[in-house]
Protein backbone atom coordinates (compact mmCIF):
# COMPACT_ATOMS: atom_id res chain seq x y z
CA UNK A 1 0.00 0.00 0.00
CA UNK A 2 2.64 2.39 0.94
CA UNK A 3 4.24 1.79 -2.37
CA UNK A 4 1.59 2.62 -4.22
CA UNK A 5 0.81 6.05 -2.76
CA UNK A 6 4.72 6.29 -2.98
CA UNK A 7 4.05 5.67 -6.62
CA UNK A 8 1.20 7.88 -7.04
CA UNK A 9 2.93 10.73 -4.81
CA UNK A 10 6.02 10.58 -7.61
CA UNK A 11 3.94 11.06 -10.04
CA UNK A 12 2.40 14.16 -9.00
CA UNK A 13 5.73 15.35 -8.57
CA UNK A 14 7.27 14.57 -11.39
CA UNK A 15 4.63 15.79 -13.53
CA UNK A 16 5.03 19.38 -11.87
CA UNK A 17 9.00 19.25 -11.87
CA UNK A 18 9.16 18.52 -15.78
CA UNK A 19 6.71 20.75 -16.69
CA UNK A 20 3.73 18.53 -17.43
CA UNK A 21 1.02 19.27 -14.99
CA UNK A 22 0.54 21.95 -12.54
CA UNK A 23 -2.49 23.08 -10.02
CA UNK A 24 -4.75 25.09 -11.28
CA UNK A 25 -4.44 29.24 -10.43
CA UNK A 26 -1.58 28.26 -7.98
CA UNK A 27 -0.26 31.45 -7.14
CA UNK A 28 -3.71 31.98 -5.38
CA UNK A 29 -3.42 28.23 -3.66
CA UNK A 30 -5.02 26.77 -6.11
CA UNK A 31 -8.50 25.12 -7.06
CA UNK A 32 -9.64 21.97 -6.23
CA UNK A 33 -9.64 19.12 -8.61
CA UNK A 34 -9.17 21.57 -11.09
CA UNK A 35 -5.27 21.07 -13.21
CA UNK A 36 -3.22 23.21 -16.03
CA UNK A 37 -1.13 21.36 -18.26
CA UNK A 38 2.60 22.75 -19.03
CA UNK A 39 4.50 22.69 -21.20
CA UNK A 40 5.17 19.39 -22.14
CA UNK A 41 1.59 18.25 -20.93
CA UNK A 42 0.09 20.12 -23.92
CA UNK A 43 2.20 18.82 -25.91
CA UNK A 44 1.61 15.14 -24.61
CA UNK A 45 -2.14 16.09 -24.39
CA UNK A 46 -1.88 17.00 -27.92
CA UNK A 47 -0.24 14.22 -29.44
CA UNK A 48 -2.52 11.55 -27.61
CA UNK A 49 -5.58 13.80 -28.93
CA UNK A 50 -3.97 13.06 -32.43
CA UNK A 51 -2.88 9.46 -32.15
CA UNK A 52 -6.53 8.70 -31.37
CA UNK A 53 -8.24 11.39 -33.74
CA UNK A 54 -6.28 9.58 -36.65
CA UNK A 55 -7.04 6.15 -35.60
CA UNK A 56 -10.52 7.06 -35.20
CA UNK A 57 -11.56 9.33 -38.48
CA UNK A 58 -8.53 9.30 -40.94
CA UNK A 59 -8.50 5.08 -40.50
CA UNK A 60 -11.94 5.06 -41.01
CA UNK A 61 -13.57 6.22 -44.13
CA UNK A 62 -16.78 6.15 -42.47
CA UNK A 63 -16.11 8.22 -39.64
CA UNK A 64 -16.21 11.68 -39.51
CA UNK A 65 -15.17 14.72 -37.02
CA UNK A 66 -17.37 17.22 -35.03
CA UNK A 67 -16.63 20.29 -32.70
CA UNK A 68 -19.78 21.32 -31.34
CA UNK A 69 -20.24 24.35 -28.61
CA UNK A 70 -20.00 23.86 -25.05
CA UNK A 71 -23.02 25.77 -24.45
CA UNK A 72 -26.16 23.93 -25.69
CA UNK A 73 -30.21 24.76 -26.00
CA UNK A 74 -30.89 23.89 -22.57
CA UNK A 75 -33.70 21.12 -23.49
CA UNK A 76 -30.65 19.03 -24.41
CA UNK A 77 -30.54 18.48 -21.02
CA UNK A 78 -33.75 17.12 -20.10
CA UNK A 79 -33.87 15.35 -23.35
CA UNK A 80 -30.77 13.63 -22.45
CA UNK A 81 -31.78 12.35 -18.31
CA UNK A 82 -29.37 14.60 -16.91
CA UNK A 83 -31.87 17.24 -15.52
CA UNK A 84 -33.34 14.63 -14.08
CA UNK A 85 -30.75 11.51 -13.37
CA UNK A 86 -27.42 13.16 -13.23
CA UNK A 87 -27.19 12.62 -9.37
CA UNK A 88 -24.64 11.48 -6.84
CA UNK A 89 -26.18 10.77 -3.59
CA UNK A 90 -24.27 13.82 -0.84
CA UNK A 91 -23.88 13.83 3.07
CA UNK A 92 -22.36 16.10 5.28
CA UNK A 93 -20.77 16.17 8.97
CA UNK A 94 -22.21 18.63 10.87
CA UNK A 95 -19.27 19.13 12.96
CA UNK A 96 -16.54 19.46 10.29
CA UNK A 97 -18.86 20.71 7.81
CA UNK A 98 -17.11 18.36 5.42
CA UNK A 99 -19.13 17.05 2.40
CA UNK A 100 -18.80 13.32 1.07
CA UNK A 101 -20.31 10.80 -1.37
CA UNK A 102 -22.51 8.83 0.56
CA UNK A 103 -22.19 5.88 -1.60
CA UNK A 104 -18.31 6.31 -1.14
CA UNK A 105 -18.34 6.42 2.57
CA UNK A 106 -19.88 3.19 2.08
CA UNK A 107 -17.39 1.61 -0.31
CA UNK A 108 -14.35 2.86 1.22
CA UNK A 109 -15.74 0.66 4.39
CA UNK A 110 -16.02 -2.43 2.51
CA UNK A 111 -12.84 -2.01 1.41
CA UNK A 112 -11.19 -1.41 4.49
CA UNK A 113 -13.48 -4.75 5.10
CA UNK A 114 -11.13 -5.86 2.19
CA UNK A 115 -7.74 -4.82 3.19
CA UNK A 116 -8.12 -6.94 6.63
CA UNK A 117 -9.11 -9.97 4.66
CA UNK A 118 -6.00 -9.36 2.45
CA UNK A 119 -3.97 -9.35 5.69
CA UNK A 120 -5.06 -12.51 6.66
CA UNK A 121 -4.28 -14.03 3.44
CA UNK A 122 -0.64 -12.65 3.26
CA UNK A 123 -0.03 -13.82 7.14
CA UNK A 124 -1.38 -17.18 5.92
CA UNK A 125 0.61 -17.26 2.99
CA UNK A 126 3.73 -16.06 4.72
CA UNK A 127 3.35 -19.25 7.23
CA UNK A 128 2.51 -21.90 4.96
CA UNK A 129 4.60 -21.14 1.93
CA UNK A 130 4.61 -23.13 -0.83
CA UNK A 131 1.85 -25.25 0.81
CA UNK A 132 -0.60 -22.74 0.50
CA UNK A 133 -3.67 -22.97 -1.03
CA UNK A 134 -5.47 -19.80 -1.60
CA UNK A 135 -8.55 -20.84 -2.47
CA UNK A 136 -9.24 -23.19 -0.03
CA UNK A 137 -8.51 -20.65 2.86
CA UNK A 138 -10.39 -17.94 1.63
CA UNK A 139 -13.43 -20.49 1.28
CA UNK A 140 -12.90 -21.75 4.57
CA UNK A 141 -11.01 -19.13 7.57
CA UNK A 142 -13.71 -17.99 9.48
CA UNK A 143 -12.32 -14.23 9.38
CA UNK A 144 -12.24 -14.15 5.41
CA UNK A 145 -15.18 -15.55 5.44
CA UNK A 146 -16.94 -13.32 7.21
CA UNK A 147 -15.62 -10.15 5.46
CA UNK A 148 -16.20 -11.60 2.66
CA UNK A 149 -20.09 -12.24 3.21
CA UNK A 150 -20.38 -9.19 5.27
CA UNK A 151 -18.96 -7.03 1.77
CA UNK A 152 -21.13 -8.44 -0.52
CA UNK A 153 -24.58 -8.01 1.46
CA UNK A 154 -23.61 -3.91 2.49
CA UNK A 155 -22.98 -3.40 -1.54
CA UNK A 156 -26.06 -5.38 -2.51
CA UNK A 157 -27.94 -3.01 0.14
CA UNK A 158 -26.11 0.02 -1.19
CA UNK A 159 -27.29 -0.79 -4.75
CA UNK A 160 -30.52 -1.32 -4.28
CA UNK A 161 -31.59 1.38 -1.79
CA UNK A 162 -29.90 3.68 -5.05
CA UNK A 163 -31.72 2.38 -7.14
CA UNK A 164 -35.10 2.40 -5.54
CA UNK A 165 -33.99 5.85 -4.51
CA UNK A 166 -34.53 5.13 -0.79
CA UNK A 167 -31.59 7.82 0.58
CA UNK A 168 -33.07 7.48 4.17
CA UNK A 169 -31.80 3.76 4.09
CA UNK A 170 -28.18 5.15 2.31
CA UNK A 171 -27.88 6.98 5.70
CA UNK A 172 -29.53 4.50 7.86
CA UNK A 173 -26.21 2.57 6.78
CA UNK A 174 -24.20 4.93 7.36
CA UNK A 175 -25.30 4.77 10.85
CA UNK A 176 -25.36 1.11 11.19
CA UNK A 177 -21.90 0.78 9.58
CA UNK A 178 -20.89 3.03 12.22
CA UNK A 179 -18.74 5.35 9.67
CA UNK A 180 -16.95 8.48 11.21
CA UNK A 181 -16.35 11.66 9.19
CA UNK A 182 -12.64 10.79 8.33
CA UNK A 183 -11.94 14.80 8.76
CA UNK A 184 -13.10 15.20 12.69
CA UNK A 185 -13.99 11.40 13.57
CA UNK A 186 -17.84 12.56 14.31
CA UNK A 187 -21.06 10.54 13.45
CA UNK A 188 -22.73 13.56 13.17
CA UNK A 189 -24.44 13.09 9.77
CA UNK A 190 -27.01 15.23 8.15
CA UNK A 191 -29.74 13.29 5.69
CA UNK A 192 -28.50 12.23 2.39
CA UNK A 193 -29.55 14.86 -0.52
CA UNK A 194 -29.36 14.11 -4.44
CA UNK A 195 -26.40 16.20 -5.84
CA UNK A 196 -26.71 17.19 -9.34
CA UNK A 197 -23.45 17.44 -11.31
CA UNK A 198 -23.93 19.66 -13.59
CA UNK A 199 -22.23 23.06 -13.29
CA UNK A 200 -24.88 25.94 -14.28
CA UNK A 201 -24.14 29.28 -15.59
CA UNK A 202 -26.16 32.19 -17.07
CA UNK A 203 -26.64 33.33 -21.22
CA UNK A 204 -27.15 36.79 -21.54
CA UNK A 205 -26.42 40.36 -19.80
CA UNK A 206 -29.50 41.52 -17.65
CA UNK A 207 -30.60 39.32 -14.94
CA UNK A 208 -34.17 39.43 -15.75
CA UNK A 209 -33.51 38.23 -19.97
CA UNK A 210 -30.67 35.56 -18.67
CA UNK A 211 -31.48 32.42 -19.84
CA UNK A 212 -30.02 29.41 -17.30
CA UNK A 213 -27.73 27.16 -19.17
CA UNK A 214 -25.28 23.82 -18.41
CA UNK A 215 -21.81 23.58 -19.58
CA UNK A 216 -21.80 20.41 -21.13
CA UNK A 217 -21.17 17.32 -18.79
CA UNK A 218 -20.18 15.18 -21.46
CA UNK A 219 -19.67 15.79 -25.21
CA UNK A 220 -21.67 12.86 -26.88
CA UNK A 221 -24.86 15.61 -26.66
CA UNK A 222 -23.31 17.77 -29.18
CA UNK A 223 -22.67 14.69 -31.68
CA UNK A 224 -26.68 13.83 -31.16
CA UNK A 225 -28.19 17.04 -32.20
CA UNK A 226 -25.94 17.02 -35.08
CA UNK A 227 -26.78 13.62 -36.42
CA UNK A 228 -29.24 14.81 -39.03
CA UNK A 229 -26.26 17.56 -40.06
CA UNK A 230 -23.82 15.34 -40.49
CA UNK A 231 -25.70 12.39 -42.37
CA UNK A 232 -27.06 14.97 -44.85
CA UNK A 233 -24.10 17.14 -45.69
CA UNK A 234 -22.05 14.56 -45.57
CA UNK A 235 -24.07 11.85 -47.29
CA UNK A 236 -23.14 9.54 -44.82
CA UNK A 237 -24.76 6.21 -44.95
CA UNK A 238 -25.38 3.51 -41.79
CA UNK A 239 -23.74 2.24 -40.12
CA UNK A 240 -21.19 5.63 -39.94
CA UNK A 241 -19.40 7.39 -37.08
CA UNK A 242 -19.27 10.80 -35.62
CA UNK A 243 -16.08 11.53 -33.50
CA UNK A 244 -15.37 14.87 -31.24
CA UNK A 245 -12.43 15.88 -28.67
CA UNK A 246 -13.52 18.37 -26.05
CA UNK A 247 -14.39 19.52 -22.36
CA UNK A 248 -16.73 18.51 -20.42
CA UNK A 249 -17.71 19.60 -16.92
CA UNK A 250 -18.62 17.93 -13.64
CA UNK A 251 -19.16 19.32 -10.21
CA UNK A 252 -17.75 16.34 -8.58
CA UNK A 253 -18.25 16.33 -5.06
CA UNK A 254 -15.20 14.29 -4.28
CA UNK A 255 -12.65 15.30 -6.37
CA UNK A 256 -9.27 13.08 -5.32
CA UNK A 257 -6.59 11.15 -7.36
CA UNK A 258 -5.13 13.89 -9.36
CA UNK A 259 -6.41 14.51 -12.67
CA UNK A 260 -8.36 11.03 -12.65
CA UNK A 261 -11.13 12.83 -11.34
CA UNK A 262 -11.21 16.51 -12.34
CA UNK A 263 -14.28 19.29 -12.33
CA UNK A 264 -13.05 20.34 -16.01
CA UNK A 265 -11.77 17.35 -18.13
CA UNK A 266 -12.07 16.55 -21.56
CA UNK A 267 -13.58 13.30 -23.35
CA UNK A 268 -12.85 11.45 -26.89
CA UNK A 269 -15.81 10.50 -27.60
CA UNK A 270 -17.13 8.54 -30.97
CA UNK A 271 -20.95 7.62 -31.29
CA UNK A 272 -21.40 5.30 -34.30
CA UNK A 273 -24.87 4.86 -35.99
CA UNK A 274 -25.80 1.46 -37.06
CA UNK A 275 -28.71 -0.39 -37.92
CA UNK A 276 -31.48 -1.94 -35.36
CA UNK A 277 -30.34 -5.27 -34.40
CA UNK A 278 -27.11 -5.08 -35.80
CA UNK A 279 -26.20 -3.48 -32.15
CA UNK A 280 -24.41 -6.42 -30.63
CA UNK A 281 -21.67 -7.40 -33.58
CA UNK A 282 -20.71 -3.66 -33.51
CA UNK A 283 -20.66 -3.29 -29.86
CA UNK A 284 -18.01 -6.70 -30.22
CA UNK A 285 -16.34 -4.62 -33.08
CA UNK A 286 -16.10 -1.74 -31.20
CA UNK A 287 -14.49 -3.37 -27.77
CA UNK A 288 -11.61 -4.92 -30.59
CA UNK A 289 -10.97 -1.77 -31.95
CA UNK A 290 -10.56 0.25 -28.75
CA UNK A 291 -8.30 -2.72 -27.38
CA UNK A 292 -5.92 -2.90 -30.25
CA UNK A 293 -5.47 1.03 -30.20
CA UNK A 294 -4.52 0.65 -26.37
CA UNK A 295 -2.21 -1.89 -27.41
CA UNK A 296 -0.47 -0.25 -29.86
CA UNK A 297 1.02 1.77 -27.64
CA UNK A 298 2.80 -0.74 -25.55
CA UNK A 299 1.82 0.24 -22.28
CA UNK A 300 1.59 -3.52 -21.64
CA UNK A 301 -1.47 -5.54 -21.54
CA UNK A 302 -1.08 -6.73 -17.87
CA UNK A 303 -2.20 -2.61 -17.25
CA UNK A 304 -5.56 -3.90 -18.77
CA UNK A 305 -8.75 -5.32 -17.55
CA UNK A 306 -12.18 -5.57 -19.61
CA UNK A 307 -15.13 -4.32 -16.67
CA UNK A 308 -18.37 -5.58 -18.41
CA UNK A 309 -21.71 -4.07 -16.50
CA UNK A 310 -23.66 -6.43 -15.09
CA UNK A 311 -26.31 -3.70 -14.09
CA UNK A 312 -27.10 -1.67 -17.20
CA UNK A 313 -28.01 2.59 -17.82
CA UNK A 314 -31.92 2.75 -18.70
CA UNK A 315 -30.83 3.42 -21.97
CA UNK A 316 -27.91 0.71 -22.46
CA UNK A 317 -28.06 -3.16 -23.96
CA UNK A 318 -24.99 -3.78 -23.16
CA UNK A 319 -21.75 -2.06 -21.57
CA UNK A 320 -17.91 -2.30 -20.74
CA UNK A 321 -15.52 -0.21 -19.27
CA UNK A 322 -12.00 -0.66 -19.91
CA UNK A 323 -10.37 -0.31 -16.43
CA UNK A 324 -6.39 0.35 -16.33
CA UNK A 325 -3.85 0.24 -13.27
CA UNK A 326 -3.34 3.33 -11.83
CA UNK A 327 -0.94 4.21 -9.22
CA UNK A 328 -4.08 3.50 -7.05
CA UNK A 329 -5.33 0.62 -9.06
CA UNK A 330 -7.83 -0.45 -11.41
CA UNK A 331 -10.01 2.20 -12.40
CA UNK A 332 -12.17 3.00 -15.36
CA UNK A 333 -10.05 4.64 -18.42
CA UNK A 334 -12.91 4.41 -20.99
CA UNK A 335 -16.50 3.06 -21.45
CA UNK A 336 -17.82 1.45 -24.29
CA UNK A 337 -21.60 1.32 -23.97
CA UNK A 338 -24.56 -0.23 -26.85
CA UNK A 339 -27.05 2.96 -26.02
CA UNK A 340 -30.03 1.80 -28.47
CA UNK A 341 -31.76 4.33 -29.76
CA UNK A 342 -32.75 6.12 -26.55
CA UNK A 343 -30.27 9.46 -26.90
CA UNK A 344 -31.78 10.45 -30.68
CA UNK A 345 -35.57 9.44 -29.76
CA UNK A 346 -35.70 11.52 -26.94
CA UNK A 347 -34.21 14.72 -29.10
CA UNK A 348 -36.49 13.85 -31.27
CA UNK A 349 -39.37 14.06 -29.04
CA UNK A 350 -38.87 16.43 -27.39
CA UNK A 351 -37.41 18.90 -30.48
CA UNK A 352 -40.38 17.65 -33.06
CA UNK A 353 -37.61 17.02 -35.75
CA UNK A 354 -36.97 14.19 -37.28
CA UNK A 355 -33.68 12.45 -36.38
CA UNK A 356 -34.00 9.03 -38.62
CA UNK A 357 -31.91 7.65 -41.58
CA UNK A 358 -33.79 6.88 -44.12
CA UNK A 359 -32.21 3.25 -45.88
CA UNK A 360 -32.53 3.05 -49.44
CA UNK A 361 -32.07 -0.10 -50.56
CA UNK A 362 -34.62 -1.16 -47.94
CA UNK A 363 -36.92 1.46 -48.97
CA UNK A 364 -37.90 2.86 -44.96
CA UNK A 365 -36.73 5.09 -42.24
CA UNK A 366 -35.77 4.00 -39.40
CA UNK A 367 -33.81 5.24 -35.64
CA UNK A 368 -30.47 3.82 -35.45
CA UNK A 369 -28.84 2.41 -32.63
CA UNK A 370 -25.76 3.58 -30.86
CA UNK A 371 -22.30 2.45 -30.23
CA UNK A 372 -20.54 4.89 -28.10
CA UNK A 373 -16.35 4.60 -27.58
CA UNK A 374 -15.60 7.04 -24.84
CA UNK A 375 -12.30 7.88 -23.22
CA UNK A 376 -11.27 10.58 -20.73
CA UNK A 377 -8.17 12.54 -22.14
CA UNK A 378 -6.89 13.29 -18.80
CA UNK A 379 -7.09 9.72 -17.64
CA UNK A 380 -5.23 8.56 -20.24
CA UNK A 381 -2.80 10.65 -20.00
CA UNK A 382 -2.35 9.74 -16.60
CA UNK A 383 -2.31 6.25 -17.71
CA UNK A 384 0.62 6.90 -20.11
CA UNK A 385 2.37 8.74 -17.60
CA UNK A 386 2.37 6.62 -14.83
CA UNK A 387 3.34 3.05 -16.58
CA UNK A 388 5.94 5.53 -18.04
CA UNK A 389 7.50 6.55 -15.12
CA UNK A 390 10.30 4.03 -13.80
CA UNK A 391 13.16 3.95 -11.33
CA UNK A 392 16.20 2.16 -13.03
CA UNK A 393 19.14 0.06 -11.58
CA UNK A 394 21.95 0.44 -14.27
CA UNK A 395 24.80 -2.19 -14.39
CA UNK A 396 27.39 0.70 -12.92
CA UNK A 397 25.29 0.75 -9.89
CA UNK A 398 23.86 3.86 -10.04
CA UNK A 399 20.52 4.61 -10.81
CA UNK A 400 17.87 6.57 -13.16
CA UNK A 401 14.57 7.96 -13.29
CA UNK A 402 13.38 7.77 -16.86
CA UNK A 403 9.85 8.44 -18.65
CA UNK A 404 9.28 6.04 -20.93
CA UNK A 405 6.57 7.34 -23.25
CA UNK A 406 5.35 5.90 -26.31
CA UNK A 407 7.81 7.87 -28.64
CA UNK A 408 4.87 8.85 -31.09
CA UNK A 409 3.16 10.50 -27.90
CA UNK A 410 6.54 11.94 -26.34
CA UNK A 411 6.43 15.95 -26.18
CA UNK A 412 10.08 16.67 -27.63
CA UNK A 413 10.98 14.13 -30.12
CA UNK A 414 14.93 14.50 -29.64
CA UNK A 415 17.07 16.77 -27.75
CA UNK A 416 20.04 17.85 -29.91
CA UNK A 417 23.21 18.23 -27.92
CA UNK A 418 26.90 19.73 -28.58
CA UNK A 419 29.60 17.83 -26.65
CA UNK A 420 31.22 21.01 -25.85
CA UNK A 421 30.15 24.19 -25.62
CA UNK A 422 32.70 25.23 -28.23
CA UNK A 423 35.22 24.22 -31.00
CA UNK A 424 32.68 24.86 -33.69
CA UNK A 425 30.25 21.91 -31.75
CA UNK A 426 27.28 24.48 -31.28
CA UNK A 427 27.13 25.38 -34.39
CA UNK A 428 26.96 22.47 -35.89
CA UNK A 429 24.20 20.97 -33.49
CA UNK A 430 22.13 23.96 -33.92
CA UNK A 431 22.32 23.46 -37.81
CA UNK A 432 20.64 19.89 -37.19
CA UNK A 433 17.78 21.51 -35.10
CA UNK A 434 17.17 23.68 -37.83
CA UNK A 435 16.83 21.14 -40.35
CA UNK A 436 14.37 19.11 -38.40
CA UNK A 437 13.00 21.60 -36.48
CA UNK A 438 10.27 21.48 -39.51
CA UNK A 439 8.87 18.02 -38.96
CA UNK A 440 9.64 17.14 -35.40
CA UNK A 441 9.54 18.94 -31.94
CA UNK A 442 13.21 19.20 -31.24
CA UNK A 443 15.25 20.76 -28.39
CA UNK A 444 18.61 22.25 -27.64
CA UNK A 445 20.76 21.97 -25.04
CA UNK A 446 24.29 22.82 -24.37
CA UNK A 447 24.23 22.87 -20.43
CA UNK A 448 26.04 21.19 -18.29
CA UNK A 449 28.32 17.61 -18.82
CA UNK A 450 26.72 15.42 -21.24
CA UNK A 451 25.92 12.75 -18.94
CA UNK A 452 23.62 14.90 -16.76
CA UNK A 453 21.92 16.26 -19.82
CA UNK A 454 21.40 12.29 -21.06
CA UNK A 455 19.94 12.07 -17.40
CA UNK A 456 17.78 15.14 -17.82
CA UNK A 457 16.13 14.43 -20.72
CA UNK A 458 15.47 10.41 -20.25
CA UNK A 459 13.32 12.04 -17.08
CA UNK A 460 12.16 14.40 -19.60
CA UNK A 461 10.09 11.69 -21.57
CA UNK A 462 12.49 12.30 -24.74
CA UNK A 463 13.11 9.19 -26.64
CA UNK A 464 16.47 10.38 -28.82
CA UNK A 465 19.67 12.18 -28.11
CA UNK A 466 21.63 12.94 -30.95
CA UNK A 467 24.91 14.06 -29.81
CA UNK A 468 27.66 16.14 -31.60
CA UNK A 469 31.42 15.75 -30.88
CA UNK A 470 34.90 16.27 -32.97
CA UNK A 471 34.70 13.38 -34.76
CA UNK A 472 31.24 15.28 -36.06
CA UNK A 473 33.90 17.86 -37.32
CA UNK A 474 35.37 14.84 -39.73
CA UNK A 475 33.30 12.61 -40.87
CA UNK A 476 29.51 14.55 -40.65
CA UNK A 477 28.19 11.54 -38.14
CA UNK A 478 26.42 12.02 -34.83
CA UNK A 479 25.95 9.57 -32.14
CA UNK A 480 22.03 8.91 -31.53
CA UNK A 481 21.11 7.37 -28.24
CA UNK A 482 17.91 5.80 -27.35
CA UNK A 483 16.37 6.43 -24.13
CA UNK A 484 15.23 2.93 -23.33
CA UNK A 485 18.32 0.85 -23.85
CA UNK A 486 20.67 3.86 -23.61
CA UNK A 487 22.46 2.39 -26.85
CA UNK A 488 23.93 4.58 -28.77
CA UNK A 489 24.64 4.54 -32.55
CA UNK A 490 27.00 6.49 -34.83
CA UNK A 491 24.70 7.96 -37.85
CA UNK A 492 24.87 10.59 -40.88
CA UNK A 493 23.72 13.76 -40.34
CA UNK A 494 21.99 13.52 -43.39
CA UNK A 495 20.35 10.61 -42.57
CA UNK A 496 18.42 11.59 -39.08
CA UNK A 497 15.53 12.67 -40.82
CA UNK A 498 15.31 9.12 -42.44
CA UNK A 499 15.70 7.79 -39.15
CA UNK A 500 13.42 9.88 -37.05
CA UNK A 501 10.51 9.58 -39.58
CA UNK A 502 10.58 5.47 -39.55
CA UNK A 503 10.73 5.66 -35.41
CA UNK A 504 7.70 8.05 -35.39
CA UNK A 505 5.54 6.80 -38.50
CA UNK A 506 1.78 6.65 -37.13
CA UNK A 507 1.76 3.75 -39.63
CA UNK A 508 4.32 1.64 -37.75
CA UNK A 509 2.78 2.92 -34.16
CA UNK A 510 -1.10 2.28 -35.28
CA UNK A 511 -0.64 -0.83 -37.32
CA UNK A 512 1.20 -2.74 -34.68
P1 LIG B 1 -16.72 7.49 -13.08
O1 LIG B 1 -17.58 6.28 -12.77
O2 LIG B 1 -15.26 7.26 -12.87
O3 LIG B 1 -17.22 8.75 -12.47
P2 LIG B 1 -18.28 7.74 -15.44
O4 LIG B 1 -18.75 6.33 -15.63
O5 LIG B 1 -19.20 8.74 -14.85
O6 LIG B 1 -16.88 7.73 -14.66
P3 LIG B 1 -18.61 8.40 -18.20
O7 LIG B 1 -19.79 9.26 -17.96
O8 LIG B 1 -18.79 7.06 -18.81
O9 LIG B 1 -17.77 8.27 -16.83
O10 LIG B 1 -17.53 9.25 -19.04
C1 LIG B 1 -16.67 8.68 -20.00
C2 LIG B 1 -15.22 8.87 -19.64
O11 LIG B 1 -14.94 10.21 -19.27
C3 LIG B 1 -14.76 8.03 -18.46
O12 LIG B 1 -14.42 6.73 -18.86
C4 LIG B 1 -13.57 8.81 -17.97
O13 LIG B 1 -12.39 8.43 -18.68
C5 LIG B 1 -13.90 10.25 -18.31
N1 LIG B 1 -14.33 10.98 -17.10
C6 LIG B 1 -15.55 10.95 -16.50
N2 LIG B 1 -15.59 11.76 -15.43
C7 LIG B 1 -14.36 12.33 -15.34
C8 LIG B 1 -13.78 13.28 -14.43
N3 LIG B 1 -14.46 13.81 -13.44
N4 LIG B 1 -12.47 13.63 -14.63
C9 LIG B 1 -11.76 13.11 -15.66
N5 LIG B 1 -12.27 12.22 -16.53
C10 LIG B 1 -13.55 11.83 -16.39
Amino acid sequence: MANTQDKFKQVISHAKEYGYIFGSSEIYDGLSAVYDYGQNGVELKNNIKDYWWKSMTQLHQNIVGLDAAILMHPKTWKASGHVDAFNDPLIDNKDSKKRYRADVLIEDYVEKLEQKAQKEISKAKKRFGDKFDEEQFVSTHPRVVKYRKQSKEILERLAKSLTEEKLADVKALIEELDIACPASGSRNWTDVKQFNLMFGTKLGASAESASDLYLRPETAQGIFVNFANVQKTGRMKIPFGIAQIGKAFRNEIVARQFIFRQREFEQMEMQFFVKPGEELKWFDYWKAQRQKWHDSLGLGKENYRFHDHEKLAHYANAATDIEFDFPFGFKELEGIHSRTDFDLKAHEELSGKKLQFYDHEEGESYTPYVIETSIGLDRMFLAVFSAALQDEELEDGSSRTVLKLPSILAPVKAAVLPLLKRDGLPEIAEKIVEDLKWDFNIAYDEKDAVGRRYRRQDAAGTPFCITVDHDTKDDNTVTIRHRDTMEQKRVKIENLKQILTEELSYKKWLSA
